[in-house]
């Protein structure tokens, strides 16, 4: 089965110029857990086009943003709709290169992990990330068929818990690579990660598998900093090189034209401030450092709509969390960006919910350039 329809396979032509857009906005909820059904939670959720209501008697509060997902029934909001309607785009624009990202946000448990990467073994289950992966290679093979195109992948991984930068990839294929890093700025190249290690694919599988390697590990380290892996933030980088005519063939120097993209998949910690899982002990040991990174993107956030409001200058402090630094241009500067923001249904978490419809609101206004990189 197609998930991806068919980006277009025409020539690599004149660059576009970058037009001013708007984060895209789409909000999710999920079915009721098994908790929520035991404690016969009522659902104070709502969704009709794309408004979403909070429900509550005295004062119901609308909200409207560019995509809902009411997945709470089973088969309505599927993996698949989010991706025809999300993730295809993504990858037709990154293989006319622009710069893409997708951040989930949410409060842990409301289905980022889900929307990103997907769950279960059913194909259907697959979430944004499997699908981008499977569609960019069937479009490897027909533009390097039908047009004698090549398309060139490479992914990194890397995670921040507590304000550091780790290279999940770090020690796939060699033994001595550093995993910490640093975040650095290039007046040409933009914001990047010093030394982080970026993998050639050739197929799907080798996507998955270094996917996969990259979870593990994620997973190794939590355990073993006895951390809980919803308060670190996750970052996977597709990077798309489309380039035109055949490879060249022996020493010969490659000097053919180029369509570059990165698109950027990232799965955020949980939003929620203080969470009802962790003891008062665990949040004093985690300190304040872990949320460093979340709470800068809430105040960038809100310098970049007060900016688009009042149409002056203010430097965001970007640079003030290795979030925000790394996010710099997804979401001021050369990106198409889209936010899924992610919440539970149930009553319970009525409070949790509302706050992340005010967030996702707010980066409704924020408008980003993007360009295609050519070369
Ligand atoms: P998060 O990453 O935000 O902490 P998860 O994605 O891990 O949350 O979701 C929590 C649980 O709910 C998982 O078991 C997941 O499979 C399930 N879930 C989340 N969203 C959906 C959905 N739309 N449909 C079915 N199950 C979902
Ligand atoms: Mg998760």
């Amino acid at each position: 089965r197609r998930w991806w329809g068919s980006p277009s396979a025409k020539r690599i032509s004149a660059g576009m110029p970058g037009t001013e857009e708007s984060i895209k906005v789409a909000v999710r909820a999920r079915p009721l857990n098994q908790r929520e059904k035991k404690l016969e939670c009522d659902i104070c959720v709502s969704m009709s086009g794309k408004t979403v209501t909070m429900l509550s008697e005295r004062n119901p509060k609308h909200f409207t943003y560019d995509y809902t997902y009411w997945s709470v029934q089973s088969g309505e909001g599927s993996q698949t709709e989010i991706f025809e309607d999300i993730g295809n785009s993504m990858l037709s624009n990154a293989i006319d290169g622009f710069n893409c990202t997708l951040f989930a946000y949410g409060q842990t448990g409301s289905g980022k992990s889900y929307t990103m990467m997907g769950g279960g073994q059913e194909e259907e289950d697959g979430g944004v990330i499997p699908r981008m992966i499977d569609g960019l290679f069937a479009e490897k093979e027909r533009l390097e068929k039908e047009s004698s195109q090549e398309l060139q992948v490479r992914i990194s991984y890397l995670e921040i818990y507590k304000e550091q930068v780790t290279d999940l990839f770090a020690a796939l294929n060699s033994r001595n690579s550093k995993a910490v890093c640093i975040c650095k700025e290039h007046p040409n190249v933009g914001v990047y990660v010093k030394g982080l290690k970026l993998m050639p694919c050739e197929t799907q599988q080798d996507v998955m598998s270094n996917l996969e390697y990259g979870l593990k590990m994620r997973t190794i380290a939590a355990t073993n900093m006895n951390q809980n892996s919803s308060r670190s933030h996750a970052v996977f980088t597709i990077v798309v090189n489309r380039l035109e005519g055949e490879r060249p063939t022996g020493k010969k120097k490659d000097e053919r034209k180029s369509l570059n993209a990165k698109i950027n998949l990232i799965d955020l910690a949980g939003s929620e401030r203080t969470s009802k899982a962790q003891t008062e002990h665990e949040r004093l040991k985690e300190g304040c450092a872990i949320n460093q990174s979340l709470s800068q993107l809430g105040l960038v956030i809100k310098m970049l709509t007060e900016q688009s409001k009042d149409g002056g200058l203010k430097a965001p402090m970007f640079r003030a969390s290795k979030l925000t630094f790394l996010l710099k241009d997804s979401l001021a500067g050369n990106s198409k960006t889209c936010m899924m923001a992610t919440i539970s249904p149930a009553s319970d978490n009525y409070d949790e919910s509302i706050s992340t419809l005010r967030f996702a609101s707010s980066v409704k206004s924020i408008k980003t350039v993007a360009v295609q990189n050519k070369n």
